[in-house]
């Protein structure tokens, strides 16, 4: 796996387990905001439908108690068979109807069971007493359970068949001095309109009910969850709380809410609050006692709709892109400073293991790496001058050993193989150029005798002397050398057969006259060849030699010259 790809692998494990536990943290953060948010909008919520209900509900209620303290109506309801009173009571009736605000009133008297109603649409003028009550009749129970319970008010949530309305009825006990029941009064509001305008305001996530001290449901905005005269109902056959809050525990906790409250009421309007599942989801409920109306107010706030968790959405998508260019920007910063110049380096080095000096460009980043980057480089420098210097050194060396294998160390002339070379060398050129050139072949007379009575040291002088007789001897371009022993050889290019012998006697003259400056006498013996085009080299030195041999013979001390068509040997 390539270092990159490491480093993003690393990276990005890195932040995802960063993201996970800032997620953790998250939740753990978000729900106990949410609960405390919750809390608070329950509570404000709480209020305000609880004022918005009571608000609603008080001015009717006052009216209904005025109308239960009305001087006319309690005269007849002692004397219901008197006329005038009769008259002066429902003109009393009617003007409550117009101040109330469902236009609409009943009156029902204990002593006669005589049911008074007339409506919004001044429907029974004239005609206000509708029927009688009959304690038999499960439709007239409410006020018989009411009287019986000695109830100064009450809500009752209930459908009149008898006049085929369903109403929330507000009733209120009408007393005499002697505070003795004489019947009920009130007014009824239509109970659609009521769940429009004040229970079901249609808030999205947010749900009201209320519900009398035994849980059963008064205000709901689907009917029929709505518990219908609960009055008159045995407490276990009543629609309760239970349809709504499936889990017991939550049903146990909504009841424990509203019998704290109950028993707080000198508290002022203090608000219970708790977390519990309505169709499957997860709500937070707030509930209040409203003592006015002796009913309990419950707010479901639905926690999904209210915070839904799409909310998050951006909140992940900017974790996704901020990711993202995390991992785009460091795998910028790790390509510039670290892998290119890596791989650069990888490549110089490379290219160094080839033995090349000419380095690439190298990335060099301000950081460590750009440092081992820079030394590199001088390094390779260092090593580069280095290898040359060693390289020229070496050669110079070569062509120093090359030179001292090809000289006589005595003379400071060419030795035996440098003579090989050049002798080569004039036979390629003689060949080349088809010209002669010349070959003096040169012996000292007597040596071995000047070295057996001057010692050797005296010998090498000698040798050294005739060396430096030849070298005045010849021209600068002619190639000399000491074959061996006491012989020398001269290679004369360019030449013909004057110059041959020109030089032969020049040599041999002077060694003759420069050895009688030293005190002993030394005289050489020559032989000359005039070599042509295609002379081998045996042809040559037979030639040369056979001279020599000559010269010795006919007494030393002369220079024989073997003639170009090689028959003759003159001496010169
Ligand atoms: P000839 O006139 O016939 O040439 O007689 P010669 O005595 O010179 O005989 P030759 O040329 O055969 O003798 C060569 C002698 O040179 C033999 C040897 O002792 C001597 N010699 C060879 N090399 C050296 C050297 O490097 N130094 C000295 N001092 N003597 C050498
Ligand atoms: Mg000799």
């Amino acid at each position: 796996m390539s270092l990159k790809t490491r480093f993003l692998g690393i990276v990005t494990l890195l932040i995802v387990i960063a993201a996970a536990a800032s997620w953790v943290a998250y939740q753990q953060l978000s729900e106990g905001i949410i609960e405390r948010w919750g809390k608070q909008v329950a509570e404000i919520q709480v209020r305000y439908d609880s004022a918005r209900l009571l608000q609603s509900l008080e001015r009717e209620i006052g009216l209904a108690r005025q109308m239960a303290q009305s001087s006319a109506i309690i005269q007849w309801a002692k004397n219901p068979g008197n006329d005038n009173a009769s008259k002066a009571a429902i003109n009393q009736m009617e003007s409550f109807r117009n101040n109330f605000r469902g236009k609409s009133y009943f009156v029902a008297l204990s002593s006669n069971g005589h049911y008074y109603y007339n409506n919004a649409d001044n429907e029974y003028a004239g005609n206000q007493f509708r029927y009688v009550l009959d304690p038999n009749n499960p439709d007239d129970a409410w006020f018989y359970q009411l009287v019986n319970e000695g109830r100064d008010f009450h809500l009752n949530v209930n459908p009149d068949h008898e006049l085929g309305v369903t109403m929330l009825w507000i009733d209120v006990l009408m007393r005499d001095d002697n505070n003795r029941i004489l019947g009920m009064v009130g007014t009824g509001l239509n109970l659609d309109d009521f769940l429009e305008n004040v229970v079901d305001l249609r808030q999205e996530g947010i749900t009201t009910l209320f519900v009398d001290d035994s849980g059963a449901i008064q205000l709901y905005r689907d009917r029929n969850y709505i518990d219908f005269a609960s009055i008159i109902k045995p407490k276990d056959s009543r629609n309760t709380i239970d349809l709504l809050f499936q889990a017991p525990q939550d049903k146990q906790k909504i009841l424990g809410m509203l019998q704290m409250l109950k028993k707080r009421t000198d508290e002022n309007s203090p608000i219970e609050s708790g977390f519990v599942t309505v169709n499957g989801k997860k709500h937070l409920a707030g509930v209040a006692f409203l003592p006015a109306i002796g009913w309990f107010e419950i707010t479901l706030l639905d926690l999904d709709t209210l915070l839904p968790t799409s909310f998050l959405w951006p909140l992940i998508a900017v974790f996704l892109a901020s990711l993202f260019v995390t991992l785009i920007v460091f795998h910028q910063i790790i390509q510039s400073r670290i892998l290119k110049p890596v791989m650069s380096l990888e490549k110089g080095v490379q290219r160094l293991q080839d033995g090349r000096f000419d380095l690439p460009y190298l990335a060099k980043p301000d950081n460590e790496i750009g440092r081992l980057v820079d030394h590199f480089e001088k390094m390779t420098t260092a090593l580069r001058d280095t290898t040359h210097n060693l390289e020229s050194k070496v050669a110079q060396r070569t062509e120093e050993l090359h030179q001292l294998a090809r000289i006589d160390a005595l003379t400071g002339l060419n030795n035996r193989r440098g003579l090989d070379e050049a002798i080569a060398s004039s036979i390629h050129k003689s060949q080349r150029e088809g010209t002669g050139f010349g070959l003096i072949w040169l012996d000292i007379d007597y040596f071995k005798i000047i070295n057996d009575t001057q010692g050797h040291q005296a010998g090498d002088e000698i040798l050294r002397n005739v060396a430096l007789c030849l070298e005045t001897s010849v021209r600068p371009y002619d190639h000399l050398g000491r074959w061996g022993g006491d012989e020398f050889v001269v290679l004369l290019s360019p030449c013909d057969e004057q110059i041959l012998e020109h030089i032969a006697r020049r040599v041999r003259v002077c060694v003759e006259r420069e050895s009688a400056y030293t005190g002993y006498p030394v005289t050489v013996s020559i032989g000359g060849y005039f070599c042509q085009p295609g002379d081998s080299l045996d042809t040559i030195l037979h030639n040369a030699d056979k001279a020599l041999y000559i010269a010795k013979k006919q007494g030393r001390n002369r220079a024989c010259i073997h003639t170009a068509n090689g028959e003759e040997i003159h001496t010169v």
